[in-house]
């Protein structure tokens, strides 16, 4: 039985290899960006991963793979249903910004 510990180190790897591969069959990906369904963030192309329709990032991919091993989550929607809060933060965050550079 694997520790907590040994299933996320695990998953780092496959993860970042996944990137790596991607990055070796087309160097131009680097270059290539989108929008992560889960995280928001205009991300990069290499070791994004679809699932459900959703297209996720390379670092949500690891939360993703790392949820499904230890069985925190059963689905990417749960995935982005529990990221959505720090999500809407996030957003209401840079409208507070802004609202205060019009005031200024
Ligand atoms: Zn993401």
């Amino acid at each position: 039985m694997k520790s907590e510990h040994e299933i996320i180190q695990e998953m780092q790897e496959v993860v970042e290899q996944m990137r790596i591969d991607d990055i070796e069959d087309n160097p131009d990906i680097i270059d290539e960006t989108f929008d992560c369904d889960c995280c928001g963030e205009t991300k990069c192309l290499a070791g994004s991963i679809e699932y459900e329709g959703y297209r996720l990032c390379n670092d949500c991919v690891l939360l993703a793979e790392t949820g499904f091993a230890l069985g925190k989550i059963k689905s990417v929607t749960e995935l982005i249903e529990a990221i959505e809060d720090k999500h809407l933060e996030q957003l209401a965050n840079f409208i507070k910004e802004e609202e205060k550079r019009e005031n200024n």
